[in-house]
């Protein structure tokens, strides 16, 4: 398996300022990860919110600067790349972000929307790129005839094809989508990640999908990493997650997805609280005041990774002996 992306001890950090004192916290929103995304895959991040999941895409797109580690895009690592390869480097790495009303600019219009990226990176004729738009537009599923039209004229599920359409107008090879379809209403949810599906088809494309949507996950990705506080406890072949979980966390999520198959049985596991405040991280494993199974060492020790078949991996006491 060819990795198109290979993350190697990714850290964010961000300086915050609290209390009387304005002493600065050290809030770790990425702490030490490392992954390989394959070629043409789908990789899914999932979690609760606040783990780490958006910071992670954000940090591998550059939209953020990592404090630490290393992010190689096609065995180049991107930190080390002077500015004018970087800026070749980002048409093939795009993002599709959660809110489309946000990501696209109010006052332009969807053929300025489309057309800019193309003229930032000096390609084509200005005839070429409004055939470029036209061709794009229609790939996702909207007319032309749309072109003179304003974000605020299209609906939410619209709206996220034109993103998706701007991501896609630059013929990228890597797509991080940060929940693209959370905002919509469900019943344009399956249409926008039909859409996803068919481009990636079309253009062999690979995604970094990030979702709190176990459901949406299961159905769309190859592997999934799970993350809680900064971390990943568990990576795995999507089925392989979700039928044979090992992370209590990774349990937990799953047993709140609806069952599929009537004759699947599952226990529903609650999990108490909120994620802890990574300003604050619980001592040992991160997990431990949420995990039913904690034990005396999960509160002092950090868990090491065990590695399974297949690149099964999870960060837990229970599997060390
Ligand atoms: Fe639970 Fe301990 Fe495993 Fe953490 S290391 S998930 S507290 S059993
Ligand atoms: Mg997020």
């Amino acid at each position: 398996n060819e990795a198109i992306l290979e993350v190697k001890g990714l850290k964010k950090f961000y300086d915050i300022h609290q209390g009387w004192f304005k002493e600065n916290i050290k809030v770790k929103a990425v702490d030490d990860i490392s992954f390989r995304v394959h070629k043409g895959e789908t990789f899914g991040i999932v979690g609760e919110s606040g783990c780490g999941k958006s910071t992670t895409g954000r940090t591998i797109l550059r939209l953020d600067q990592p404090t630490e580690g290393q992010i190689l895009f096609e065995g180049n690592d991107i930190n080390l790349l002077p500015y004018e390869k970087m800026r070749k480097l980002r048409r093939k790495m795009q993002m599709v972000f959660q809110d489309p009303y946000a990501s696209l600019n109010p006052k332009k219009t969807i053929k300025q929307i489309l057309t800019e990226p193309l003229r930032v990176h000096n390609l084509y004729s200005k005839k070429e790129r409004l055939e470029k738009a036209v061709e794009i537009l229609e790939i996702v599923g909207l007319s032309s005839y749309h072109l003179e039209r304003y974000p605020h004229e299209f609906s939410g599920g619209q709206r996220q094809r034109i993103g998706i359409a701007k991501a896609v107008i630059l013929n990228p090879e890597l797509i991080v989508a940060d929940e693209p379809v959370s905002a919509l209403d469900v019943s344009v949810q399956s249409q926008v990640i039909n859409l996803l599906l068919q481009l990636q088809k079309k253009f062999h494309l690979t995604y970094i999908f990030i979702s709190h949507d176990l459901g949406v996950v299961r159905h769309i990705t190859d592997r999934v990493a799970v993350m809680y506080l900064g971390k990943i406890v568990e990576l795995a072949e999507t089925e392989q997650l979700f039928t044979d979980p090992k992370h209590p966390y990774t349990k937990a999520l799953i047993s709140a997805v609806p069952i599929n198959h009537p004759d699947e049985k599952k226990e529903r596991i609650v999990l108490s609280g909120d994620v802890p405040s990574p300003a604050n991280p619980p001592s040992g494993c991160t997990f431990h005041p949420r995990c039913a199974s904690c034990m005396e060492i999960c509160k002092r020790e950090k868990p090491p990774v065990i590695s399974f078949d297949d690149g099964h991996t999870v960060a837990c006491h229970l599997y060390t002996k």
